[in-house]
């Protein structure tokens, strides 16, 4: 049966390349990069070579660096360990926040974000608001500013959206924050750093964190062809964080554990790629792809595009399909051998209509039926023929069996 995967934003295949230069970690150079024997000093050099390639994508110091085990783990660390670090200087210093700490972020972040922004509330650490998008999957610039309060420390933004594919006006809100913490330091009030989970962007957006205006940056290995289980966090010098895991010293002191070497090493070459393909021909071809995949689906009756018709990741094509069940294409795709995804693969266990679709606006009967088919760099023209085969007659089957109503 010919198959054709059309979940890369769920994860991607380890790049070939990539592969190559990890393998030698596992079992020849193996040493512990803590050691200061040959086999250690060999892994220590790999390591900095990892963090240099990716200082170097983001446009900043190695040092501002911190490899973790995933996006998850980096986003955990950049909000907790910021509050925990303000809050322990803020006691220290009798500062002016006699209210709770405040915290800015999305309706349509990933659960990553949004639960660790619960826990930061529920903790009593801070008060968050969850700010509304538009019926695009996008946040306002002028509603991150209403936001804003003097207890404000925190703006956390997702690049782009994992859902939809929109991408969120980063640069602007990166600006808005420089200008407001300006007028911050002549009243004498913290500054607001600014995080963004760029977990769905680093492949084609350009990621340079000076341009970008943020202070943390999360993304995972993953999704750029690198394997599962490695991630980095970028801090800016001089943002303040407390480690959230104990024990040795690795990573600066903010990341305890022995490194996972041919992970990092993994990371380092897959980050290295990401910037030959951005605004690469492979970059065009998948945009392109996706644009053809956009239009066979859109002509099938009871069909809509979700997320931003032209502020959107080259990757992601997702939709609404009246009258279906998104897990039941889903079933249906899987069956002729076409790999794709219902909301985020995260919280696709679970029948409820995704959080983005509601935060935008779509009424329920449109998002049980969502589907999000998203492209990397093996996908062909013969890929998206075949789906625009396959997917009208699976439709029309599933609307004939559906209850009146549905
Ligand atoms: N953020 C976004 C936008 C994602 O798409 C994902 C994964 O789907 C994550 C965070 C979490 O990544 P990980 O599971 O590798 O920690």
């Amino acid at each position: 049966m010919k198959r054709v995967y059309l979940d890369n934003a769920a994860t991607t295949a380890v790049d070939p390349q990539v592969f190559q230069a990890m393998k030698p970690f596992f079992s020849k150079k193996y040493g512990n990069a803590s050691e200061p024997h040959f086999w250690g000093q060999e892994a220590r050099k790999a390591i900095d070579k990892a963090r240099d390639q990716a200082a170097s994508f983001l446009g900043c110091k190695s040092g501002e660096i911190v490899f973790t085990s995933c996006a998850t783990e980096s986003i955990n660390l950049a909000h907790k360990g910021l509050l925990e670090a303000l809050l322990q200087e803020f006691s220290n210093s009798k500062s002016q926040f006699s209210k709770k700490l405040h915290v800015i972020t999305s309706s349509v972040e990933h659960k990553a974000v949004l639960e660790s922004c619960r826990h930061l509330e529920k903790s009593g650490m801070a008060e968050v608001s969850y700010l509304p998008v538009d019926k695009f999957g996008m946040v306002k610039v002028a509603d991150v500013e209403k936001a804003i309060t003097p207890e404000t420390i925190l703006v956390s933004m997702m690049y782009v959206n994992n859902e939809v594919g929109t991408v969120e006006p980063i640069k602007e809100i990166g600006k808005l924050i420089k200008k407001i913490n300006v007028s911050r330091i002549t009243s004498r009030l913290s500054p607001i750093f600014f995080h963004t989970d760029a977990t769905q962007a680093v492949q084609y957006l350009d990621c340079n964190v000076d341009k970008l205006g943020v202070d943390l940056l999360s993304l995972t290995g993953h999704k750029i062809y690198a394997p599962k289980g490695i991630g980095f966090l970028y801090q800016k010098k001089g943002t303040p964080l407390i480690r959230q895991q104990d024990g040795g010293d690795q990573e600066y002191r903010l990341r305890a554990g022995t490194e996972n070497v041919p992970y990092i090493v993994a990371l380092g070459q897959a980050i290295e790629k990401c910037s030959n393909v951005q605004n690469s021909k492979c970059s065009k071809k998948i945009e392109k792809l996706r644009d053809k995949l956009i239009t066979n689906v859109l002509k099938i009756p009871g069909t809509k595009l979700t997320g931003h018709p032209t502020q959107r990741a080259p990757h992601i094509a997702s939709f609404v399909i009246e009258g279906t069940e998104g897990e039941a294409i889903l079933l249906h795709l899987s069956d002729k051998g076409i790999a794709a995804s219902s909301g985020s693969a995260c919280t696709s266990g679970l029948l409820q209509p995704s959080h983005v679709l509601t935060a935008m606006g779509i009424p329920a009967q449109w998002s049980h039926g969502s589907l999000r088919f998203s492209l990397g760099k093996d996908n062909t023209k013969q890929d998206i023929e075949y789906v625009a085969e396959i997917l009208p007659v699976i439709i029309k089957k599933l609307r004939k069996m559906a209850p009146k109503g549905v």
